[in-house]
């Protein structure tokens, strides 16, 4: 009688955690139903381009150094440059960078004439202290938008409120530089567009209150449109703040779940008349290119402007997904965007030119990257 009622013990136990499990597993299962969804995104895919042929994904030597966030673990709003710790080839003066430069070219793009790299590839200095207007206010805006925080102004301080508000700055026709880079994206360059079917943001800056009230003031935001998995930002603030859609590729779309919208394949896709959306996997695989009014590229880390070469230039040292991929993809781009005059990256070089010299500089990369050339250790 015993073992029979110590059996009977066992199969209740038993039935209990068998039923348990089911209604674990239900749970779980409902769980992930509710989880953000992408929903299908039926898009026309004029201009259809073969999708480029990939390779096996190809590790390369790293140039670009990452971010570390422990480094920095303070909020970005309590961090200040530290005169005690300024970079000692700093040009004598106010204005200086401290030992905390991740090398990420963004200041020296936005004030070429104020900072250069100490060495090549190397922390920034200040290598010409601002005298002129102009200079003070594109240092200003480098100190600001600095993802984290290594550029300061000791006494004499110069009247800086005096100067025009820094950001969104204007740089093209309808397209502005949001500043404000974010450390999560390694400081990359951010875009803001006015256009009468809505505006948009290209990749996410640093969440600043101010940047977003200057955004409304100029009529809000439609869309973020993420050039790739590394430069998200703060899209997810500046999205629900504006009830913004938010778009990505599908193949890196696990680096932002929040958003709402995704292109699919390698084929190009209109998103409307004055834009185009063309993937390039390379840097990753789910990179891409935006091709706004027919004469400017939104780049992400795809394609840059070299200084140091004085050319388009593309980070082979930094190319997570296939190197080999991203040289059709850009042998594509180049078919598919015959004439642009701006190239506006997330990092690297933005540049304005002549859209015949940009597109053989296009085609001249390309043809390198095919031929096998080492770009590992281009300048930016
Ligand atoms: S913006 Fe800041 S982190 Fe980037 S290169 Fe300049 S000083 Fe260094």
């Amino acid at each position: 009688m015993l073992g029979l009622g110590l059996g009977l013990v066992l199969v209740l136990v038993l039935g209990l955690v068998l039923v348990l499990g089911l209604v674990l597993g239900l749970v779980l299962g409902l769980g992930l139903d509710a989880a953000p969804r992408f929903p299908a995104v039926a898009l026309p895919t004029q201009n259809a381009t073969p999708a480029p042929a990939t390779s096996a994904i190809t590790k390369n030597p790293v140039r670009i150094p990452q971010y570390c966030p422990a480094a920095h673990s303070r909020p970005y709003s309590k961090r200040m440059a530290k005169p005690s710790r300024a970079h000692p080839a700093n040009v004598p003066g106010p204005w200086f960078v401290d030992d905390t430069c991740i090398d990420c070219d963004a200041c020296r793009d936005t004030a070429p004439g104020v900072f250069t790299s100490y060495d090549r590839d190397s922390q920034s200095i200040v290598a010409h202290q601002p005298v002129t207007r102009d200079d003070l206010l594109a240092a200003h805006r480098a100190m600001l938008l600095c993802p984290t925080a290594s550029i300061g102004v000791r006494a004499p301080r110069p009247d800086l409120a005096a100067l025009p508000e820094p950001f969104p700055q204007l740089i093209a026709p309808g397209v502005h530089r949001c500043g404000y880079n974010s450390p999560d994206s390694f400081g990359a360059t951010t875009y803001f567009v006015t256009r009468p079917g809505g505006n948009l943001m290209i990749d996410g800056p640093r969440w600043v209150p101010s940047l977003a009230r200057r955004i409304a003031d100029l009529g809000g935001l439609a869309h973020i449109l993420l050039t790739h998995r590394d430069d998200i930002g703060d899209a997810a603030r500046y999205a629900d703040h504006f009830g913004a859609r938010v778009w990505i590729h599908d193949a890196d779309r696990s680096a932002a779940r929040f958003a709402t919208d995704l292109w699919r394949g390698d084929a190009a896709i209109d998103f409307a008349p004055d834009l185009c959306v063309i993937p390039v996997p390379g840097h990753t695989r789910g990179s891409v290119v935006f091709r706004f009014r027919d004469d400017t590229l939104f780049t992400g880390d795809s394609l840059h402007w070299s200084r140091g070469m004085g050319a388009l230039s593309a980070f082979e040292g930094a190319c997570w997904y296939s190197w080999s991929a991203q040289a059709a993809s850009l042998r594509a781009l180049a078919d598919l965007a015959p004439r642009f005059a701006w190239v506006l990256p997330g990092h690297g070089g933005h540049t304005h030119g002549d859209p015949a010299v940009l597109h053989q500089s296009l085609l001249t990369l390309v043809a390198g990257m095919e031929s096998g050339v080492d770009h590992s250790a281009a300048p930016w």
